[in-house]
């Protein structure tokens, strides 16, 4: 098991001379840190020293972090500044937290980023062995998990998230868009903190890279890619140990003295622009100007913590929150009552338990945050059962704790007023939201959020759902049978398996290598090559119909037989076309970009090139509708990849190969990439050699990444022994 994230766990400190590691401070290390103590496994990271003040130490930095079991990924300061203060935290940073106007696109940050990617991913391959298990983290990697699988294709690569994934609208503001995703779906798992992020996700992938899923499962590629969310915890005994601790307790009780019997808010935060501190020092301005009574009952302690504080955005918001708070203390405070007690600093993990301890109410209201373990922090801080968490509904933490206070945190009026109702909220209330929220942050841990997702990434690629890569012993078995037999069979779908996907349907007209291959293939006079495809008998006629070869359209409801005519399977009427087809013109006419194709025997709507957010909408209420219709007139509703098609039946790809299997045949092959495939692997007895095209799972026995791939598996057998 090997970790691979941008810090170590430690952090290397120069001090006189010699090089120090204290450990590194922030959720994701303290929360990984168990998983990494537990096993034989390895982390891979940036050691947080620029390699040009490590020069010459190089060799005893790497023998001691080996005693760790860390491997050092040596960054110099030209690195740090473009890869990780440039690329991660001034365009993926901002971008993913919405602030579109803090994102900068510059060139050569994203190099940076590139070559960076490239030298961990290098540093990881150099330790990884076939068969280990790679979790990478966050969004300072997330060109590593692809970059890596070129490297290594048998390693199993996870990837998660930590801050928020934008909704499509924002995520395609990024010059790079296709190159992370493409990144991001190196892995097998691609882990979020919420649904919400998922959907983003996959939303993005479908719009960018015209890939869809089945309940997370990210069709095409070469290999099944899932997404899926995982909800971060913290490590709860821990904070609870603290909270209860004698030391907790008496720092506690300082505190509280120090206040007298007024209430204590506690807000806690990185400096950050996401952290919607300005907001809420508003809503604290407003509530006190509204509610004098509260006057000289209630203090703020007000934590901030430093951080990027080169960045320029930060040093702007850092003077406007100093000045907010002393106009905030100069405004309402009194000789004797300062309303707001303002630390800038980072506190020892003892006194924060012990500030989360000592407050009535703990302000977290953030204008965007992928997770804010605060909330559960505080949460877990709460040793007497009593406090009341104010929590934004934009911090991914809000989905598990519906018992807070949920506030809008643009809404400045409406903070004002929650502050106001948390600190009157009735005991029996404080108590009981407490409690069951309480529940949930001890139940969801750090520990189990790793080892959800950690079980999930070792249940990818399970043999019985997926199947095996055609790999060279497999790939020459096959060459070996086909070679031996005397008859020869093979049945190939056209679309994503001999050409890859166009942007219409019609594109996807072969090309003369396609055909040269095609007919070298059916010139043998033990072959014989039948197409199988959902295309409609027109279309097959103008771009094979001159090869030697037998046809199958519209999944079976036509055959032509190698110098025959096309014959229908079935004889229907068409008359079923009138009812159905204004129903899927209607949904064409609410989906942008989805396609209606009309066949013989069958209506398709295409929905490949549709808008993602209409055709999440219509899918599935046109599936629905269809349902009821294909009930009444006996129709098969039918669902390929990016395609509904409705049909008169019955007919499939598996009826319409029935008449070729009647023949005796040395050898089989069947080769297709969508779920209409499936029909035709189904019917084939043992034996029989099955690939699918793509990564997800199959009946198949074998898979191939694509078209490319099957076409040079062709162009083997025909240039072999006719
Ligand atoms: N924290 C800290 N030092 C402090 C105050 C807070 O290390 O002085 C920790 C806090 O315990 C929490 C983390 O910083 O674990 C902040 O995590 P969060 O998810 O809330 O926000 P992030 O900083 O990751 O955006």
């Amino acid at each position: 098991m090997i970790i691979v994230s941008n810090r170590l766990p430690v952090t290397a400190k120069q001090e006189e001379g010699t090089v120090q590691f204290v450990p590194s401070v922030g959720g994701l290390a303290t929360g990984l840190r168990s998983v990494h103590a537990a096993g034989e496994g390895l982390w891979v990271g940036w050691p947080g020293i620029a390699a040009d003040a490590l020069r010459g130490k190089e060799t005893a930095v790497c023998r001691d972090l080996a005693d760790v079991h860390c491997v050092p990924v040596f960054l110099t300061a030209r690195d740090v500044r473009d890869y990780y203060g440039g690329f991660s935290n001034r365009t993926v940073w901002p971008l993913f937290h919405y602030f579109t106007q803090h994102a900068t696109y510059d060139r050569g940050h994203w190099d940076a980023y590139r070559r960076v990617n490239e030298r961990f991913a290098a540093a990881t391959a150099e330790v990884a062995r076939p068969g280990d298990t790679v979790w990478v983290q966050d969004y300072h990697l997330m060109l590593v998990p692809a970059l890596l699988r070129a490297r290594l294709p048998d390693v199993r690569i996870g990837f998660f998230l930590h801050i928020p994934f934008p909704s499509y609208e924002v995520f395609r503001l990024l010059p790079w868009r296709r190159e992370i995703l493409e990144g991001l779906l190196g892995a097998d798992l691609v882990g979020f903190h919420t649904h919400d992020y998922v959907g983003h996700f996959l939303d993005a992938v479908h719009a960018l890279l015209g890939r869809g899923h089945a309940s997370g499962e990210v069709d095409g590629g070469e290999r099944p890619v899932r997404a899926d969310a995982f909800p971060m915890g913290i490590d709860y005994d821990r904070f609870r140990t603290a909270a209860e601790a004698p030391a907790a307790r008496r720092e506690a009780g300082r505190i509280r003295r120090h206040v007298g019997d007024r209430k204590v808010i506690l807000s806690v935060d990185r400096l950050d622009y996401t952290k919607g501190v300005l907001e809420r020092l508003e809503a604290f301005d407003l509530f006190l100007a509204e509610n004098p009574a509260w006057r000289e009952r209630v203090t703020l302690i007000f934590l901030l913590v430093p951080s990027r504080t080169r960045v320029e955005e930060y040093r702007d918001l850092k003077r406007q929150i100093d000045e907010r708070v002393g106009r905030i203390n100069g405004r309402h405070g009194s000789v004797g009552w300062v309303p707001i007690w303002y630390l800038y600093r980072s506190v020892p993990f003892e006194r924060l338990v012990a500030l989360y301890r000592a407050a009535d109410v703990a302000l977290v209201t953030p204008l965007r945050d992928g997770m804010n373990l605060v909330a559960k922090e505080y949460v877990a801080s709460q040793v007497d059962g009593d406090g009341v968490l104010v929590l934004s509904e934009f911090a991914g933490a809000a989905q598990e704790l519906g018992e807070a206070l949920l506030v809008n945190p643009n809404d400045v009026p409406g903070l004002a007023r929650a502050i106001g109702e948390a600190l009157e909220l009735p005991k029996r209330e404080r108590v009981e939201r407490m409690r069951r929220m309480q529940e949930r942050v001890a139940a969801h841990t750090v520990e189990a959020w790793a080892a959800d997702f950690l079980a999930e990434l070792g249940a990818r690629g399970r043999p019985e759902h997926v199947p095996q890569p055609l790999e060279r012993e497999a790939a020459d078995r096959l060459a070996a049978a086909y070679t031996k037999a005397e008859s020869r069979l093979l049945l190939l779908d056209y679309d994503g398996t001999l050409v890859p996907f166009a942007p219409t349907p019609a594109q996807a007209r072969p090309d003369r290598e396609l055909r040269t291959l095609l007919s070298r293939l059916a010139e043998g006079s033990r072959n014989e090559v039948v197409i199988v495809s959902g295309r409609d008998r027109e279309t097959l006629a103008a771009w094979l119909g001159d090869l030697d070869v037998g046809l199958v359209a519209e999944h079976g409801a036509w055959v032509r037989e190698r110098g025959g005519a096309w014959r229908a399977t079935v004889s229907r009427d068409a008359a079923w076309k009138a009812r159905v087809r204004p129903l899927l013109e209607r949904y064409l006419r609410r989906t942008p970009g989805a396609i209606l194709e009309e066949k013989a025997f069958a209506l398709a709507w295409h929905f490949r090139r549709a808008e993602p957010y209409a055709s999440r909408l219509r899918v599935p209420e046109l599936r629905e509708e269809l349902r009821d219709l294909a009930a009444q007139l006996a129709l098969h509703v039918l669902e390929g990849d990016h395609v509904i098609e409705v049909k008169a039946g019955p007919f499939h790809k598996g009826l319409a190969a029935a008449r070729w299997l009647e023949r005796e045949w040395g050898f089989v092959l069947a080769m297709g990439d969508d779920r209409t495939d499936e029909d035709l692997f189904a019917s084939l007895p043992a034996g029989c050699w099955t690939i699918k095209v793509g990564g997800s799972r199959s009946r198949a026995a074998y898979r191939l990444p694509g078209p490319p791939d099957v076409r040079a598996l062709l162009a083997r057998l025909a240039g072999g022994r006719r």
